[in-house]
Formats: C-alpha cells, structure tokens, sequence
C-alpha cells in the first residue's frame, strides 16, 4: 500500500469578515503578530473570556461565531492601554466598538453584556443622558435577582444615588447625542 504524499487542499479564509471589520474599526489587523502586549497590559484582560490578541486572531480566521460568542467586547473599558503599548499602534478599543456594532445583526448572540450594553445606549438616547433605573428594569431582571439586589436599591435611593426619575437633557442636548449615535450606527 502506497502512502498518499499528495498535500492536502489549501483550506480558503474569506476575508469579508477582516475587511468590515477594519473598515468599521480603522484598522489594519493584518498587521497584528500576536505578541499579546495587548493583553499584557490590558486591565480588563482578566475578566474576558477571550483575550484581545486572541479575538485578532479569531477575526482573521473568519471564526465569527467564537468571536460574538465572547464576552470580552463588552467588558472593554475603552482605556486605549493597549493602543499605547502595542508595537503595530492598533487599537483594540475601536476593534471591540467595531465587534460590538456588528453583533446587533447577529441576534442569536446574546449575553447579560450585550444587554447591559444595549439598555445603557438606549437610555442615552431617550433621555441625552444615563437613567440607571431604567437599565435596571430594562435589563429584565429575574424575580430572584431584584428581590437579592432590593435593599442595596432601597440604600441608593435613600442617599438620592438612583433617580426615581430619569434627568432630561435640553432638547438640543438630546438631539446632539442622538446626532452622535446615528453617526456611529447609522442602521440603529
Ligand atoms: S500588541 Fe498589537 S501586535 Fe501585539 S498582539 Fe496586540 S494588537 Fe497584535
Ligand atoms: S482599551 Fe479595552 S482592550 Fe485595550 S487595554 Fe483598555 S480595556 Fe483592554
């Protein structure tokens, strides 16, 4: 029995995924060599499921489902650490708000961040500010959840730390957070 020495077929990439999302980030994440400095100095790495170096790599794999699977776009803190230490000048923060705008079209994705995420935004566009309360009530909350986190809620409200109400900004106001949003996401 002859063995087969024939190599075995290149498997292709699409790059459509890697283009929208440079395009969107105004990146080139070709460049990146995976030395994880990103990572390295990232405050937030520690609470993400998968690091930034490694959401790079699963970017430019086309692996779409383990990257809207992650957490770590969410949990982003947006202090652009790594943009300054990262030897190619990338900048996960842009990459994360990238990922973040295109996991709106991915619904079957979901996770409390995304949530989370999504009521925060929506406040701000009602309002032209945050309404902590409704995040809360937003963020459809299960009855045991409330019921654990009501004394903490009592506390704030009696130190006037939740707003029964929510703070309306000037209708100019609004209008320029709204103008600021639309900018970002065109299609929400
Ligand atoms: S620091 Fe830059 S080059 Fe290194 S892994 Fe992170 S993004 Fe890639
Ligand atoms: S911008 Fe985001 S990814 Fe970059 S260091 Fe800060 S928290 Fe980490």
């Amino acid at each position: 029995m002859t063995a087969n020495t024939n190599p075995s077929p290149a498997t292709t990439v699409s790059t459509d995924f890697l283009n929208h999302v440079n395009a969107l980030a105004g990146e080139d994440l070709v460049r990146c060599f995976s030395c994880a400095r990103c990572t390295n100095s990232c405050p937030m790495a520690a609470e993400m499921d998968v690091p930034p170096h490694a959401i790079i790599r699963l970017v430019i794999l086309d692996d779409r489902s383990r990257v809207f699977a992650a957490r770590s776009a969410w949990l982003c803190a947006a202090c652009q650490t790594c943009a300054s230490r990262c030897p190619n000048g990338i900048n996960m923060s842009s990459v994360f708000d990238a990922l973040k705008e295109l996991a709106i079209s991915y619904q079957n994705q979901t996770n409390p961040e995304r949530k989370f995420h999504e009521q925060f935004v929506r406040q701000i566009r009602l309002f032209g500010r945050q309404y902590e309360l409704g995040v809360t009530l937003g963020m459809g909350l299960s009855w045991r959840t409330l019921k654990r986190d009501f004394p903490l809620g009592i506390t704030l409200l009696r130190r006037r730390r939740l707003p029964l109400l929510p703070g309306i900004s000037s209708s100019t106001g609004r209008k320029m957070v709204r103008h600021l949003l639309a900018q970002r996401s065109p299609s929400r």
